[in-house]
Parts: C-alpha cells; sequence; structure tokens
C-alpha cells in the first residue's frame, strides 16, 4: 500500500487509529544509542524521539530514579502536594535562571508540549489583560510561518501547515503570522494589541532551520520596546540539544517565558513546563490553569535526575565536539553532490536532497534497510538528532550508511 494520510498507516487487523505513518520497523528493546526490533535486528536511533531522548534510551540515572520513584509514591494529583514537586521546580527554575529574563523564574509543570504552549499562551493573555491592560478579549500574539507548536485545536489554528490545520477549524482567533526570520515584518505586525511572540530559536519540524544571527536579538529589543513577551518554545531545541542548555542562549537572548518538554521526561514520562518571569505566570492563580497529572511524582523524580545530568555540562559538550563532526561530515557530502544541503546546530541537522532524486521518506527507508532510524519532515528533508550520549563510533557508523544510501 502507498503510505499517506490514512493509507497504509495501520497494520492490517490492527484497530489502531491511522493517525501516522510509521517506518515499517517494530522496536521491542533499546538502550543508549542503539535499538533492537522485534526480530533482534539492531539499529542505531539517529531520532531521539524527536529530541526526547537526549541521553539515550534507558539512561540508567533515569531509569534508577524512576524505578525508585515506583517503589513509593506514583500520583498524588494537584489537589495534594508530594515531596519531589518543589524540588523538581527549584531545579528547573535553578537551571533556567540564567537563561530567562527576570532572575528567579517560576515553574508550572504540565504534561506535553502542547500543553506547555498553551499553558504560555494563556498566562501571556491573562497577563496581558490584568497588567497590560489590553480591552477584553482582544489581546493577539504573534507567531512565525512554519511553526510547530504542537496539536491541539488553538495551535493548530495558527499553523501553516495545511496538513495540520485543514479541516480543524472554526479556528482559535487572536494569532497573527509573520515569515520567520525577519524581524522587519515582526515590527510591523506588533500593535497595541499585541501580548507576546511564540517562537521556535531554531526550527525543529521545519526542517532544522535556524535563524538569521540577528533575528532573536532583534526580536528580543522589539519585545521590549513594546512591552511584549518573548516566549521561546524550547521544547525541541532545548535540554542540551544545540549544544548549549536552552537554544536562545547561543544567541545570548533571555526569552521571558520559555516551553520546555520532549527531553525533560528523559524518554520515560512525558514532562512539560513553562518556565519564565514571576510577574507573568502568577497571573495563573488557583481554578484557572491545570492538569491531572502535571508535576506528578513520576515526572518530578525523572525531571530531577534530567535537571541533575544537565548541570554537569556534559550531555551539552558532547552535542558541541559531535556536532562539529556531524556538521562536517554533512558538508563533505553536499560538496560531493550527495546532499542538496544541510543545516543546523549542535548535534541535530536538517538535510535537503533532491527532490526529483529521492524523497525524504525513500531515504529514511533505505536509511532503515541499513540500520539507520531517521525520520523524513516535509517532503525531501530528514532530521538528524540522535542522544546526545551517542558514540563517535557509532555517530559514524549511521552517517557511512546514509552517503551509501544517497548514492
Ligand atoms: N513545540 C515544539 C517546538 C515541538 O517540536 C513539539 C513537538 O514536536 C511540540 C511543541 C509539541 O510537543 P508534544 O508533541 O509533546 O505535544
Amino acid at each position: 500500500a502507498v503510505a499517506g494520510p490514512g493509507v497504509g498507516a495501520t497494520p492490517r487487523g490492527s484497530r489502531l487509529a491511522g493517525n501516522y505513518a510509521p517506518l515499517p520497523v517494530t522496536l521491542a528493546w533499546a538502550s543508549g544509542a542503539w535499538a533492537r526490533d522485534v526480530d533482534g535486528r539492531a539499529y542505531i536511533d539517529m531520532l531521539a524521539g524527536y529530541s526526547s531522548l537526549n541521553f539515550g534510551h534507558r539512561h540508567p540515572a533515569l531509569v534508577a530514579a524512576a524505578r525508585d520513584q515506583l517503589d513509593r509514591l506514583t500520583l498524588s494529583s494537584r489537589a495534594f502536594g508530594h515531596d519531589l514537586l518543589e524540588p523538581f521546580a527549584d531545579a528547573l527554575a535553578h537551571l533556567a535562571a540564567p537563561a530567562v529574563r527576570g532572575g528567579a523564574p517560576l515553574v508550572l509543570p504540565m504534561n506535553t508540549g502542547a500543553e506547555a504552549v498553551e499553558t504560555a499562551i494563556k498566562a501571556a493573555r491573562k497577563w496581558g489583560y490584568d497588567v497590560r491592560g489590553i480591552a477584553p478579549e482582544q489581546a493577539t500574539i504573534i507567531v512565525a510561518d512554519g511553526n510547530f507548536h504542537g496539536r491541539t485545536t488553538t495551535i493548530v489554528s495558527f499553523s501553516t501547515d495545511a496538513e495540520a490545520r485543514d479541516g480543524f477549524g472554526p479556528f482559535t482567533p487572536g494569532f497573527r503570522v509573520v515569515p520567520y526570520g525577519d524581524a522587519d515584518a515582526l515590527r510591523e505586525a506588533v500593535d497595541e494589541t499585541t501580548v507576546a511572540v511564540l517562537l521556535e530559536p531554531i526550527q525543529g519540524e521545519q526542517g532544522v532551520v535556524v535563524p538569521p544571527v540577528d533575528y532573536l536579538p532583534a526580536v528580543r529589543a522589539l519585545c521590549d520596546e513594546a512591552d511584549v513577551l518573548f516566549i521561546a518554545d524550547e521544547i525541541q531545541s532545548g535540554l542540551g540539544r544545540t549544544g548549549a542548555t536552552f537554544a536562545c542562549e547561543l544567541w545570548g537572548v533571555q526569552p521571558d517565558l520559555m516551553t520546555l518538554g520532549k527531553a525533560l521526561g528523559g524518554g520515560i514520562v512525558p514532562v512539560s513546563a513553562l518556565v519564565g518571569r514571576e510577574d507573568v505566570i502568577e497571573v495563573l492563580s488557583p481554578g484557572t490553569h491545570g492538569s491531572t497529572f502535571g508535576g506528578n511524582p513520576m515526572a518530578c523524580a525523572v525531571g530531577l535526575a534530567v535537571i541533575e545530568l544537565l548541570g554537569s555540562g556534559e550531555p551539552q559538550a558532547r552535542a558541541r565536539s559531535l556536532g562539529a563532526h556531524l556538521h562536517s561530515r554533512l558538508a563533505t557530502m553536499a560538496t560531493a553532490g550527495l546532499i542538496e544541503r544541510s543545516r543546523g546546530v549542535g548535534l541535530w541537522a536538517g538535510i535537503d536532497v533532491d527532490p526529483a532524486h529521492l524523497t525524504g521518506r525513500e531515504l529514511c527507508e533505505r536509511l532503515l534497510a541499513r540500520g539507520v532510524l531517521a525520520k523524513d519532515t516535509h517532503g525531501s528533508t530528514i532530521r538528524l538528532a540522535p542522544p546526545l550520549t551517542i558514540g563517535s563510533d557509532d555517530l559514524d557508523l549511521a552517517l557511512d550508511p546514509l552517503s551509501q544510501a544517497l548514492c
């Protein structure tokens, strides 16, 4: 069957919904950067759960934290406190403090990335009404063309990807879309109703698109001039992937609010958070926002262990050194005409291949046949984002088949 929307997505006979078209591999075991399928065949994981597995599959410290917690307390709900909730918030605030505006940030834990983004949107709007005095129902948020912030109805309302958006209206109003990387267009779009600018510092789903070097500093300056919040969605770019703890640090830019997710749960549990300015997040008073599972004991136990790993600076250092190797090998492939171009930063790359020659999907199928897990995004682009713990030999073991698959 041809893979496409709803076609060939579900194995015959399965009752699984067809909202994904996975590559034909069924995983059963994984450790570090390696996974095995149900037949015992080994693969190097160059997707790492869309950057949720920054520390590899089943990192021993993360598994130990989860195991200990399983034997103690798994859920309290937010109706009650538990003994890791504040330690988790404090540790995350400490990790993020140098990267966000206003010193000691507040942390609002949620579960998925989309929930953290929804939380940011709610906090920004309420801050706009309560603090900035915007007229009721008039708050606007500026977002970028090519964005990916999740799949909820409000978030797809401002997606520019027809596949993600079409058929899901009526859409949530209050968003304005401007071209990514264009500070002048952003300046034009800001008016007195604008409460926030919501951006990915690097657009992951769009193919690891890195903005011009002066873009994020210009966004920061514009937000300051207009008393508008800069919300950085660091769900995919954050937590070591780029070689910095948070991607915005690469440009020396501090957002007012930051959304985190994916790697915060160590590939074990879904953990996300909104982190940032106290005077903004504190507008969310009891009863205005919440989540049954947000900040649950398992999430906090694993999240604390993740923060400890990042506190050593080692994952970030590995992303920088292995990333330099990755980008130099991809540059060689571009010079040899095997790929059209590559881009990225740290251990994170987007590769465009010639669409007349190969689709991204076909390339991923060829890689799969050679024992490498990778995933296409948008036509003839694939993204490489291995665990930051990958060995340099294993990285080469994944890049050699890439050169072969392109021939
Ligand atoms: N924001 C960004 C930048 C993402 O890359 C993603 C997921 O890919 C999300 C938000 C949504 O996260 P989730 O799938 O956990 O809802």
